[in-house]
């Protein structure tokens, strides 16, 4: 990976290895089920104080700035990241962590399902100022195995407003309903998780924020990955988009 001429040489897995657990860290569940928000797979007991909280980021403030003391003052001269993430709000899939990169390597854009809505100023605006701003050159849709958004988009349940927001997921699953006939639930809901990464890959590459950084010759890639919850691996999903040509006629816009 490469970073910016200012960015520290430390890896997280450097800080990892010498560094944590924090004291007293919080310990995680043994988890089950696929909710993006349920009870199941958070921290034991429930119990855990926000000032922990604050004591786990004092310790890693300190530890970090002990093994490089300019860390932090270099990170708020300038971010230069190398890639956007897109990703589920899920609590078992936290960006940075799950591929080594520290603070200022990743810029990220996370909510329920890894969606990328036309119509979302949220994610426009964050897409925007990646692309046209900071200039990354990378932009990871990165699904996961399991999602809570997704199994929800499979079932009848109503759930409230998200249902609205999980809705082209079903549109989603009904183009595609011929390819879940012979599946069980769980195989259903990954192939979902899956199909809805290389949607969500086409439709970043819909925007006009995409077509107009190819045209004037910037470089872009927008990669398709989905996370396996259960072994902490990131499968590519080899649906990498780099340049107009290889999107349908009717998305395009002139360049
Ligand atoms: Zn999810």
């Amino acid at each position: 990976m490469q970073a910016a001429g200012a960015m520290p040489a430390l890896t997280l897995r450097m800080l990892f290895g010498q560094m944590l657990p924090y004291p007293d860290a919080i310990a995680p569940a043994t988890t089950a089920g696929g909710n993006c928000s349920g009870t199941s797979g958070h921290y034991s007991g429930g119990k855990v104080n926000s000032e922990k909280l604050l004591e786990n980021n004092r310790f890693w403030a300190e530890s970090l700035r002990a093994r490089d003391p300019e860390f932090f003052e270099r990170l708020a001269r300038q971010q230069k990241p190398e890639f956007l993430w897109i990703g589920c709000s899920d609590s078992r899939v936290p960006a940075n962590e799950i591929v080594g990169l520290m603070p200022g390597e990743l810029f990220v854009h996370r909510n329920v399902a890894n969606m990328v809505v036309a119509t979302d100023m949220n994610f426009l605006s964050v897409l925007q100022y990646a692309v046209d701003v900071l200039k990354v050159r990378q932009v990871i849709v990165c699904g996961h195995y399991g999602c809570g958004g997704v199994r929800a988009a499979l079932s009848h349940e109503e759930l409230g407003l998200i249902d609205n927001w999980l809705r082209a997921l079903k549109a989603l699953y009904h183009q595609n309903r011929s390819s879940f006939t012979d599946l069980d639930e769980e195989a259903g809901v990954n192939l979902l998780c899956e199909l809805n990464v290389r949607r969500q890959v086409r439709n970043v590459c819909h925007t006009t924020i995409v077509q107009n950084a190819w045209a004037r010759g910037q470089e872009l890639v927008v990669h398709g990955w989905i996370y396996g919850i259960k072994d902490g691996l990131i499968k590519d999903l080899d649906t990498t988009l780099s340049a107009r040509d290889q999107l349908d006629d009717t998305f395009l816009y002139e360049a």
